[in-house]
């Protein structure tokens, strides 16, 4: 998410930083800023936007020195404005108090305890509504002559997470840079050194970085890079040589962005909960919903619009949001929704769900649903987008930029934070403590287990070659699976072109069932959920006719294997949460079939990444 870009050495940096904050643009932003430090002194301009508009308003102004930090900006605490874009100044400004500063600081990533840090420094006159610049006015204030010093003063009393690089106006050439979840990596150059949330900027003047890991700070200055740890202790570390050209640089390496976000599930779910749990109350804190206790007690049924991919998700909501709070929900297609007379008026709460934010057909659903009086909520990844804008409440679920066409970190961490909706209003209504800790004490265990899943794609890249001589797959699962069933069947259908069908297992024989032959494999997610034996049923049935079958099950579960040509094994956890694990193999699955077939990955035919017709 976002990106930080900065540089030291003999060339200016104005040129260098721009078309780095450029590179960095397929990570989706919202706002964009750069500052320069020469003579003893820091400008900066900022603004709302594009790279573009910020290349705009340079138009004119000279922006000299050959140090400087710039930033896109994906905004978490505070609006989408020129005030909250980055770079902060830690100073109460000199000279023209938009302009000019002594400290400057870019962050990336969420300072969780900002307010109570906020509350004790000297300085309280703030310019901005970020956590950021609160961070900036603390390095400020230990600052005593020593830019790295007062860095490593700062950071260990900060909770959550940064990327940070930050100028002092009396260090003429050194960028002191840091980090804590959010990525960065320094190049190597000529007497000039570069910095960046990832090795894109720095392709075109060196191969030569260095990562920083979590823990480290480092120097950079045009005499050298040191890194030491915030114990103070110099670290060794290797540079890498890449090899990669751009385009590869942002797919991480991997052959396509699909295959890159599906591998980025683990670290972008993280995103998605931090800072979201009360683990001593057991509940989620989701500040978007901005409602009293009193109006959350007041909503008598939930309505969720949206389409494709996050019409699963929600799909998985509904039975969270039944089973915690014992609320009435309904998921609706946006576009069925609009055109009905949906039943809606004050007590419904309507959660619109959309990637982008810019799905028309939810947008039309959700002014519908508002006219009615209903209270709308938006569940989006994309900021600033339109969805966020109208509903003007709700949650991003920060899965980062998703380039790839078909949906897949966006879904998870749809679910993910549906799930945390259904927790809060459960624990106003009638789970207890000790089932809401269960459930965040599970959500702690997901990353660890979907790497797990992930450690098999060969695997399932083996079993997916078996399956590419199929015209047609059915995907069963019920209860909580039997989304994960359409979701899977969706995600075939999207990039392999293979006609697919998902369907709860129940389903099957009233109808579909006449489909089956040898001719016509099934996929089924067979986890060790309340329904376990009824869907064991349902395989044997299909077993019986011939048909080949692929179950998703439990480790360790060997009563399936009768039932089952193929077997992927995915951990176990709370059934309500099995979703976020059990769609990961069907996604893979999908994935290495449309390889096999040889389609393109990221940009299947008839395809948009955000649907903006209706
Ligand atoms: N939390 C910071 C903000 O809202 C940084 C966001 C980012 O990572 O771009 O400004």
């Amino acid at each position: 998410m976002c990106g930080i870009v900065g540089y030291v050495g003999k060339k200016e940096a104005l040129p260098v930083l721009l078309q780095g904050l450029r590179d960095l643009e397929y990570r989706g932003y919202d706002s964009a800023g750069i500052a320069v430090l020469n003579q003893g002194k820091i400008f900066r301009v900022r603004e709302v936007g594009k790279v573009d508009n910020l290349v705009n308003k340079l138009k004119g102004k000279t922006l000299e020195g050959s140090v400087g930090i710039a930033h896109t900006r994906w905004a978490t605490h505070g609006g989408v404005t020129e005030k909250n874009a980055h770079p902060h100044f830690g100073s109460s400004s000199l000279g023209e108090p938009e302009v000019e500063g002594k400290l400057a600081l870019v962050h990336n990533g969420i300072i969780e305890n900002y307010r109570e840090i906020k509350k004790q420094l000297k300085d309280q006159n703030f310019s901005s509504e970020t956590d950021s610049e609160v961070l900036a006015k603390l390095i400020y204030e230990n600052y005593e002559g020593d830019l790295v010093k007062a860095v490593k003063k700062s950071l260990p009393r900060v909770r959550g997470t940064y990327g940070v690089a930050v100028m002092h106006q009396d260090n003429p050439n050194l960028i002191v840079a840091a980090r804590l979840g959010s990525p960065l990596v320094v190049g190597m150059g000529q007497n000039e050194y570069y910095l960046a949330s990832d090795v894109t900027p720095m392709l075109p003047y060196t191969k030569r970085v260095s990562y920083l890991d979590d823990g480290e700070v480092a120097e950079i200055s045009t005499a050298g890079v040191k890194i030491s740890n915030l114990k103070d202790e110099v670290v060794k570390k290797d540079i890498t040589r890449i090899e990669w050209d751009k385009e590869q640089a942002q797919k991480n390496g991997f052959p396509s962005f699909m295959l890159k976000e599906i591998f980025d599930q683990p670290i972008v779910f993280e995103d998605a909960i931090r800072g979201r749990f009360n683990m001593q109350e057991g509940t989620a804190i989701l500040g978007g919903l901005n409602m009293t206790e009193e109006e959350k007690r007041d909503v008598k049924r939930v309505v969720i619009v949206a389409e494709g991919t996050a019409r699963h998700a929600g799909l998985i909501a509904k039975y969270a949001f039944e089973r915690l709070a014992n609320l009435p929900c309904e998921v609706d297609s946006s576009s069925e929704f609009r055109y009905r007379d949906p039943v809606v008026n004050e007590s419904t709460l309507v959660f619109a769900i959309s990637q982008s934010g810019e799905t028309v057909d939810t947008l039309l659903a959700i002014r519908e649903a508002k006219r009615k009086g209903a209270k709308v909520r938006g569940v989006v990844n994309v900021v600033g987008s339109t969805i966020a804008r109208e509903t003007g409440a709700g949650t991003y679920i920060h899965a980062g930029p998703e380039l790839s066409v078909a949906s897949t970190k966006a879904f998870t961490n749809m679910v993910t934070v549906l799930l945390l909706y259904a927790l809060e209003f459960g624990r106003i209504k009638q789970t207890s403590p000790a089932t809401g800790q269960r459930l965040l004490q599970a959500l702690l265990e997901i990353p660890e287990k979907m790497h797990s899943i992930l450690k098999q794609s060969e695997q399932i890249k083996e079993i997916a070659k078996v399956y590419a001589k199929y015209q047609s797959i059915i995907f069963i699962g019920r209860g909580v699976n039997f989304p994960v069933a359409l979701e899977g069947a969706l995600k075939l259908k999207e990039i392999s072109y293979i006609h697919a069908e998902g369907m709860s297992g129940g389903e099957l024989k009233h109808g579909p069932l006449a489909l089956v032959s040898k001719d016509l494999p099934v996929i089924a997610v067979l986890t060790q959920d309340q329904l376990y034996e009824k869907m064991k049923s349902s395989v044997a049935e299909v077993k019986a006719r011939g048909a080949r079958t692929l179950i998703i099950a439990n480790e360790g579960d060997e009563e399936v294997r009768d039932l089952a040509d193929e077997i992927i094994y995915v951990p176990k956890t709370m059934e309500l949460l099995e979703p976020l694990l059990n769609t990961i193999p069907l996604q893979l699955f999908a994935y290495h079939m449309a390889v096999i077939l040889g389609k393109d990955v990221d940009r299947p035919r008839n395809l948009a990444k955000s649907v903006t017709v209706e």
